[in-house]
């Protein structure tokens, strides 16, 4: 029997989790969005409206009411039980701590229907991590998705041994029909694909320019030139912030520690956390 996916709930209205509620909804789903308080649902319907506007002003096709429509027909709930009744799929994004994801796929066990497929969005944890609290580990796998998934738009599908071959390819089927591009993970992978590259990369500029052999800039110019990449990984650290970096490299061994100080004294005490505040290692008019 083909698994149909109709009915999308996210837990968690977060920065992924409200992107990944509203492009299922932009994209044709019927969407329920969960999160566990008054103060987070209100919450979540700002972030719903900052959607609609960057839809309407970003992607294709979303003018017209498109991106009002979508942002408008998400339903919202802090009742966990009625969030999950009727739902095909759930994407958890809730916050990347162990504890809270055990909790939630624990609660998630009992309230949700047999059929239910359930897919993580955790950037860090293994699906194996997890897998045992779900009541359905051959109907659950990570379901990654990266920030600004309107145009950054890669969707890292990773099961783990248990997962069932025909509910990871209706996973698959559904990441296109929301406009993702797929990308199949063969084999459990901390950090996927993307953050298997990235990672290394940015903690290698990183290490160039906190050991004094280049400036950023030079750095960047580098990477630029000679491969013809449009941003260097100063830029890219830049976009992201200063803050989830330094708390990566800041739990890892001596060498990591000692640029993750760098990091600090540097531009973070000197309020430089990239973009968002106006100044990273490059400066941004607004
Ligand atoms: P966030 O802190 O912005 O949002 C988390 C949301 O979960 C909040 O709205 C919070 O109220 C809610 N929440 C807290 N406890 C909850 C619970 N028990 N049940 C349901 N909701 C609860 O976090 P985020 O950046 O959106 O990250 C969420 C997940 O997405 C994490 O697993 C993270 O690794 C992953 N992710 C994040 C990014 C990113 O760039 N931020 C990219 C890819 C994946």
């Amino acid at each position: 029997m083909t698994i149909e996916i109709r009915r999308v709930t996210v837990l968690g209205t977060g920065v992924l989790g409200s992107q990944i509620a509203f492009q299922t909804a932009f994209s044709g789903f019927d969407v329920t969005a969960y999160d566990i308080s008054a103060e987070a649902i209100a919450a979540a319907r700002d972030r719903f409206a900052t959607l609609t506007e960057t839809y309407s002003a970003e992607v294709s096709g979303a003018a017209d009411g498109k991106a009002e429509k979508a942002g408008a027909g998400i339903t919202l709930t802090s009742d966990l039980a009625a969030a999950v009744r009727d739902a095909d799929l759930v994407i958890e994004a809730v916050p990347e701590v162990l504890s809270i994801k055990q909790d939630t796929y624990r609660a998630l066990a009992e309230l949700a229907p047999e059929r239910t497929i359930f897919a993580t969005n955790s950037s860090t944890l293994l699906p194996s991590d997890i897998k045992d609290y779900t009541g359905r580990p051959d109907r659950f796998l990570a379901l990654h998705f990266a920030n600004q998934v309107w145009k950054f738009n890669t969707a890292e599908i990773m099961g783990t041994d248990e997962t069932d071959p025909e509910v990871y390819r209706a996973v698959i089927d559904f990441a296109s029909a929301i406009g993702m591009v797929p990308i199949e993970i063969h084999k459990e992978k901390a950090g996927y694909v993307l953050n298997s590259l990235l990672v290394p990369f940015l903690n290698s500029a990183i290490a160039l320019s906190a050991g004094g052999y280049a400036d950023p800039e030079a750095v960047d110019k580098t990477w630029r030139i000679a491969t013809g990449a449009p941003m260097g990984p100063f830029q890219i650290l830049d976009v992201i912030g200063l803050t989830t970096p330094y708390n990566i490299l800041v739990n890892g061994d001596a060498d990591s520690a000692r640029l993750a100080a760098w990091l600090e004294s540097e531009y973070i005490a000197k309020g430089k956390l990239g973009i968002a505040t106006g100044e990273g290692f490059y400066r941004y008019s607004s």
